[in-house]
């Protein structure tokens, strides 16, 4: 009987294991079709100071299926980084951002507003990446000190040297620098002084909780004294509240983005929040 009943019970994890393997091979069949089908989307997100004036904006990915509707990035990035899709889907959102970048220049209640974007690290450690960066801020005719790279601390797991250089090189034609996330993942101080960053980025799980919690507190008040030192622009994300902007106001932190300024949102949607 129990020889039985364990026989079915590989048979049904064999079952839930061929499903997992069949969606995620369904979905990796449509994710190398969605460039060509233009099912991308860059959503922008505000960021803003103190005085809550709009600074610049986060460049957001959607994958608009379909099918399966809009996609968040959570559950498609992963996969496009395996597959190794994650490239010129980068190069797609580069070019995207660039284009916007050269639109807002052209305007002047908009021509000093920033993008920032998230370059994954296979990305960053293609060895054109340089040059694609390059080739993409040229083709638009962008001041390149408006382009923001968000790059994440698991840059730091290997062959630092390399991308210490990467960044060297585009730091030198003006390209900006921000570290994502900040606090959750593998950060050698040691490391973190060699990159030319311009910024470090609060993740949200330590602005959640900060109006109450006295460790979160702690944790991002010495994010923000780290920063400081370093000569490092802050700017914390997952903002939702008030009580959550006024301390890290209090504590020095001037930039800002989540929800309590604007939801990610399509383009001509973001335009109508800067008016
Ligand atoms: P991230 O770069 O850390 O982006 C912040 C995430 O927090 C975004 O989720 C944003 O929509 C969400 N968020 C913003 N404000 C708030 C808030 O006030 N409260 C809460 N609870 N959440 C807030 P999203 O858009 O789903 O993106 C998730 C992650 O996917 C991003 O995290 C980033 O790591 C990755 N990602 C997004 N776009 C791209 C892309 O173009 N390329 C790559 N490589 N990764 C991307
Ligand atoms: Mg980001
Ligand atoms: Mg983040
Ligand atoms: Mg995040």
């Amino acid at each position: 009987q129990a020889k039985k009943a364990g026989r079915n019970d590989i048979r049904f994890f064999d079952q839930q294991m061929q499903d997992t393997i069949n969606a995620r091979a369904s979905m990796e069949k449509d994710l190398h079709k969605a460039l060509e089908r233009e099912q991308f989307q860059l959503y922008y997100q505000v960021q803003v100071n103190s005085s809550r004036q709009v600074v610049g904006a986060e460049g957001l990915i959607r994958w608009v299926h379909p099918k399966r509707g809009l996609v968040s990035p959570c559950d498609f990035i992963s996969l496009a980084e395996e597959t190794g899709l994650i490239l010129p889907i980068g190069e797609w959102v580069l070019d995207t951002a660039c284009a916007q970048l050269k639109a807002w220049q052209q305007d002047e209640t908009t021509h000093q507003l920033t993008i920032s974007v998230n370059v994954s690290t296979k990305q960053c450690r293609q060895s054109d990446f340089v040059a694609l960066v390059k080739t993409s801020a040229n083709k638009f005719d962008i001041n390149p000190a408006l382009l923001k790279l968000e790059l994440t601390e698991s840059i730091l797991l290997e062959n630092v040297e390399d991308i210490i250089a990467t960044m060297q090189e585009l730091k030198e034609v003006g390209i900006h620098f921000s570290l994502d996330d900040f606090g959750t993942g593998y950060s050698s101080l040691q490391y973190l002084k060699q990159l030319p960053l311009h910024q470090l980025k609060i993740d949200q799980s330590f602005v959640r909780n900060i109006a109450i919690d006295h460790s979160d507190q702690a944790i991002v008040r010495t994010i923000i004294a780290m920063a400081s030192s370093l000569e490092l622009n802050v700017i914390a994300e997952g903002v939702e509240t008030e009580e959550q902007q006024k301390f890290l106001q209090k504590n020095h932190c001037n930039h800002y983005q989540g929800y309590l300024f604007g939801k990610p949102s399509p383009i001509d949607q973001f335009e109508v929040l800067l008016k």
